[in-house]
């Protein structure tokens, strides 16, 4: 089974992959509220056309950004869904009341999804086209509210990571955004700790 992973870039200029474990989770990485404001890629709507082609949405079938069709007003409710689900998701990691306002909000857009259809010729599955950004936003909105209902959101345990995903893994035991990030950090940081113990332990 593919998995489908982002490159991400930290502040500090480490890149590394993320598998966010679904649509939704995966549009969060897109850029969010407040401080998250500084990773967003999506400023016009051609840059959400040109995100979807590496998206998910591709496992279904592959598309180009032209068989995408997003107007402005379309790129602002999906960019408000992405925001109001980090609200959403955040409080559900943390376990406290989720926030009335955002549930609204993705509850209002789960009307439509991008269509499959079967080619008449190869049989192959692909997307009616266009896509469109209010197709996208349904996509998104209503595998918020699976996961809403069903749970399985997950944050990285590193104390300075924030990062949010699906725990898709068969034992259920994800810890990290990334072993090449944070799963990394964790095992130099414990390696140091017990050489920094150990002279001490000998004396
Ligand atoms: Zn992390």
């Amino acid at each position: 089974m593919a998995t489908w992973t982002r490159t991400l870039t930290r502040p500090d200029g480490q890149s590394f992959r993320f598998d966010p474990g679904s649509f939704a989770m995966e549009l969060l990485v897109s850029g969010g509220p407040g401080e998250l404001r500084v990773f967003e890629a999506l400023h016009r709507p051609d840059d959400l056309a040109a995100w979807l082609v590496d998206s998910r949405l591709a496992a279904t079938a592959p598309f180009t950004a032209a068989d995408v069709r997003v107007t402005e007003a379309e790129l602002v409710a999906v960019k408000r869904l992405r925001d109001a689900f980090w609200g959403v998701a955040r409080a559900m990691v943390r376990g406290a009341d989720l926030p009335a306002e955002g549930l609204e909000v993705l509850n209002a857009a789960t009307a439509e999804t991008p269509r499959p259809v079967v080619d008449p010729r190869t049989r192959a599955l692909t997307w009616a086209r266009p896509i469109t950004g209010t197709q996208v936003l349904g996509a998104a909105a209503r595998d918020a509210v699976e996961l809403v209902a069903h749970g399985g959101v997950r944050a990285c345990s590193a104390a300075d990571c924030g990062l949010l995903f699906v725990d898709a893994s068969r034992a259920g035991n994800r810890r990290w955004c990334s072993m090449e990030r944070c799963g990394n950090r964790h095992k130099v940081r414990a390696h140091r700790a017990r050489h920094e113990t150990e002279p001490a332990a000998a004396q």
